[in-house]
Formats: C-alpha cells, structure tokens, sequence
C-alpha cells in the first residue's frame, strides 16, 4: 500500500476510483460510457442533482444556498467572488500564498483593504480579526493555508458576511453556513479529481445588477440554468459525487472532523516529541489537513525521503516556496499511512539523532 500524503490532487477512498473506473467503461447499464453521454441526458442530470444534494446536506446547509460545479479552479474563484459580491469595500485578511491571490485578483474589480496579515511573520500564525468591520460588502479569508499549514479553528470571531475560500479543508469538519455569503473550492483537495469548483452561494446575498458580467463569471445566471449553462465538468463531477457518498456513508462531516483529529494529534505530538524534527508554525493556528513541519539537523533530508520512498509515503516534500515537509491529512487518508509516518521519523531519530 502506498501511503499518499500529497496536497492536491490528493487522494481519494480507492472504492471511489473503482466506481468510477467502472463508468468510464460503461455507466450502469446503458451500454454507453459516462464520457460519452449528453450532460442534458436523464443520468447526468441525477448525478449533477445528488452531487449538489449532497453538499447541502453533508454541510447541513437550507434552501437560501444554491451549489454550483463550474470550471477554472479556486483560482478563478478568487475573481469570480470579487466580480460577484465587490460593490464599494471589501476586507481581506492576508494569511499566505493563496490569500494573496485572491486580494491580486479582486484588485482588478475596486481597491480592497487588507484588515489584518501574518505575512510580517511568515504566514506562521493566523492574524486576529479587527471587531470593527462594518461597512463591508464582505471580508474574504482562507479557511486553511494548504502550503504554509495554518488553519482558522472557528470561524466565530467573523461578524461581517463572509467568502471563503475552502479549497483545503471543505469537508474535513461541521461548518455555520449562516455565516456565509460565499463559499468556494478547487475539487482537487478533499472533495474530488482536478477539473471543477466548488460554489456554494447564499443566493439572497447575490445582487443580479451589481455590474455587466461576462455570462461564464455570472453566479446568478449559473444559478438560474442549475450549473450547466455550458458543459459542465461530468467527469469530475460524478467522482466528487462519489466522494461525497462515501463521506455521507462514513458518518458524514462530524465524523470525519473525529477522524482528521486523531490523525493531525499524533503527527503534531511526534512533531512535539522528536528531538529531529519543527513544526513551522504557532501550535493555536495549527492545520488538521496540511501539517508542515523541518529536520532541525542539517543533511538528514535525503535520509528521512529515502526512508520514506522505502517504506511507500508519497507526497511529504513542502510547496517549493516554503521547503521542509508537508504531510497532508486528507479526509480519505487512513490513519494507518500517518502511524507509518510516524514510525519513520521515531526510526529517524533512534538511527541519526
Ligand atoms: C490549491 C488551492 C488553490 C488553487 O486552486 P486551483 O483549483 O488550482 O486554482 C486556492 N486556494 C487554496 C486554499 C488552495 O489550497
């Protein structure tokens, strides 16, 4: 078995690529493969239906959220928001590479105020929300910093109508959605394959008129034609689908918060214990998804990824820009990959420390 640590395209449960398999070869039993029918057909359809079903329910969302799969990744997202919802003033809080887009993006659209930013610190910590945001059309985080491994733990100090961008960490825990103007996310993280974006808009908090939108970019019009005004993205689709049955199988969003919990507490205490190894940022703001984390002894970095080639772990090198390592902790990564993580680095320190 190989043990995926990758941070997207990440893994998902190997049930899920056997189903899907199965439909690129023949979809139910249509005689036809799922790529090759009509994205108006009956059967996508009830698979675009239970797929944004699913996110409602999954998140425990009502009827005012409406589910959108479009294309472009979150990276259109951080524009696609700002297009949508940016009238006069927004804030943002800078927390890393992913923020820092986004605030790029939205800048093309109206000036934007950057209320608070850990960028002084290098992104190690998750700043403290200013109480006095009124006024705002919206304030724009980022539920979790995939490559710097820091992650808001409630999202209770928000006042203001929020966007957020989940990309990493939709799924892995119970969300408020009242709290929520917008939410967005790349599939690729923890829902599905690269391919589509997640949108989950409080359609009350949409105004149509707000400027002349290109129809793609349109929130509205995507709502109004329910996600398929040109061809949606069905392949990803169905996979993200399948994703979210098996999580709804597996107890839904609470259990997997249990879950991601116990793996990210005993990665974060051998982090803690083992005299080798840092973890790069404040303990308060740690991320359940992505752990980051560097050998404090110079010259055993070879040693620990050849160790880990060995013993099958795949994927803990740290985004170029920050180096050291990244394990993430996605919600299909069983424990077992993290206790044999773990089992290296103790190894690690007996052998070199
Ligand atoms: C990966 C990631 C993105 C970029 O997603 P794309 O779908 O590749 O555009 C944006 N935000 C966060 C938090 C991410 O982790």
């Amino acid at each position: 078995m190989v043990h995926n640590f990758s941070a997207g395209p990440s893994i998902l449960p190997k049930g899920v690529f056997l189903e899907a398999s199965k439909a690129v070869v023949e979809y139910k039993d249509t005689g036809l493969s799922l790529l090759e029918m009509s994205h108006r057909g009956e059967h996508f359809v009830e698979i675009m239906q239970e797929a944004q079903n699913l996110v409602k329910e999954l998140l425990g969302l009502n009827d005012d959220f409406k589910v959108l799969f479009l294309s472009g990744g979150a990276s259109t997202g951080f524009y696609i928001s700002a297009l949508n919802f940016l009238k006069t003033r927004a804030g943002y809080i800078d927390t890393g590479t992913w923020s820092s887009k986004a605030i790029k993006e939205a800048k093309r659209i109206a000036p934007i105020e950057v209320v608070a930013s850990s960028k002084d610190n290098q992104y190690k910590h998750i700043p403290s929300i200013p109480s006095d945001l009124e006024g705002l059309d919206y304030l724009h985080i980022t539920s979790n910093n995939t490559i710097y491994g820091t992650q808001f733990q409630d999202f209770q100090a928000l006042k203001t109508k929020q966007i957020c961008d989940m990309s990493s960490d939709i799924f892995s825990r119970p969300i408020d959605g009242s709290k929520f103007s917008l939410i967005y996310a790349g599939a690729q993280k923890n829902m599905g394959p690269a391919g589509t974006t997640l949108y989950i808009v409080n359609q009350n908090h949409l105004d149509k008129d707000i400027r002349d939108l290109p129809s793609m970019l349109d929130l509205s019009l995507q709502i109004e034609k329910k996600s398929a005004f040109n061809t949606p993205p069905v392949f990803p689709i169905y996979v993200s689908m399948l994703n979210l049955r098996w999580l709804k199988d597996n107890g839904g969003v609470e259990a997997a918060e249990k879950r991601n919990a116990e793996k990210a507490d005993l990665l974060y205490a051998e982090i803690d214990r083992n005299s080798l190894f840092t973890g790069n940022v404040e303990h308060k703001d740690r991320s359940k998804m992505n752990v980051t984390f560097t050998l404090s002894q110079e010259g055993l970095e070879n040693t620990f990824l050849d160790l880990c080639k060995q013993a099958n772990i795949v994927g803990i090198k740290g985004h170029r820009s920050v180096g050291g390592f990244r394990a993430s902790l996605y919600n299909a990564l069983p424990l077992k990959s993290v206790q044999a993580l773990v089992e290296i680095m103790t190894f690690l320190e007996q052998s070199h420390g």
